[in-house]
């Protein structure tokens, strides 16, 4: 059949993560033969994101897994000091391991594994790029990296460079929803994973390194001339209102889930 693509997703708890992951889930429901892992940054499953996935009509798997507190970002810390995510994402591929791992061989199913943040946006042709992944496929990424898009450069069917407005020298200078691995290779590598401690702009490396070489990697979506997923960020909204509300005791209903 078809192979599943399994997309794990960490998240965390915030004011606009109701709307992302709405907006990430209705682009997923449109995608056949898909396995959504959302992993949430926190010590427990939290009440809304537990509902929010009994409701989405999508097949998935409820995780959690704390990013440890020294790890975090503090409020007014650059966003590029710390990676965000790691310990979700390799929570997701703990699940994946111990879940297909079992089977051996030709019992195993064909599949895919990405990583989709909770606020980028996706066309939905990427899936169907990403599907017949044998390795690790790739492509651009577009409004990423302080640059209109970022991506491996291809010659003659194989990646030669990425184009990148910092540190070609990286190992795999490539953003974290650029790539997909297959669920094979995932398998058969039991130790890769994301790296928490890594450099800034070291985080897909930290992975990538274990599973591929540059040469392997299979170049998608028009050899690379096509952007079909942007980094988008979404702007944190302004509660300067609520907050003046709040102080004569008319703040909005704290009840009332957003
Ligand atoms: N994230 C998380 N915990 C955090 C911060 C972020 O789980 O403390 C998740 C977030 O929901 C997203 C991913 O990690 O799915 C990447 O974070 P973000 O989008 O903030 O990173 P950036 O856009 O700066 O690369
Ligand atoms: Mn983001």
């Amino acid at each position: 059949g078809l192979p599943t693509i399994y997309v794990i997703t960490p998240t965390y708890t915030r004011l606009v993560q109701k709307a992302e992951l709405t907006r990430l889930s209705q682009t997923l429901l449109h995608v056949r033969q898909l396995h959504w892992i959302l992993v949430e940054d926190s010590p427990h499953k939290t009440v809304l994101v537990s509902e929010f996935l009994v409701h989405s009509g999508l097949t998935y798997t409820h995780l959690n897994v704390p990013t440890p507190r020294e790890s975090k970002l503090q409020e007014g810390d650059p966003s590029w000091l710390k990676p965000r995510g790691a310990e979700q994402r390799n929570e997701g591929l703990r699940w994946l391991r111990e879940t297909a791992g079992g089977q051996q061989g030709a019992q195993l199913e064909e599949g895919v594994v990405y990583f989709a943040d909770d606020d980028n946006t996706y066309s939905l042709q990427l899936f169907e790029e990403m599907r017949g992944t044998q390795t690790v496929s790739v492509w651009p990424v577009g409004l990423v990296g302080g640059m209109r898009y970022e991506g491996p450069v291809v010659e003659q069917g194989r990646v030669v460079r990425f184009h990148t407005g910092w540190r070609p020298s990286r190992p795999f200078p490539l953003d974290m929803a650029g790539f997909a691995v297959s669920l094979r290779l995932v398998l058969a590598n039991p130790d890769a994973h994301f790296d928490g401690n890594a450099p800034m702009g070291f985080l897909e490396s930290s992975f990538l390194q274990g599973l591929v070489t540059m040469e392997e990697l299979e170049p998608k979506a028009d050899m690379c001339t096509k952007v079909l997923v942007w980094h988008t960020r979404t702007e944190k909204p302004k509660m300067k209102r609520e907050d003046a509300l709040q102080k004569q005791g008319l703040g909005s209903d704290p009840g009332m889930e957003v």
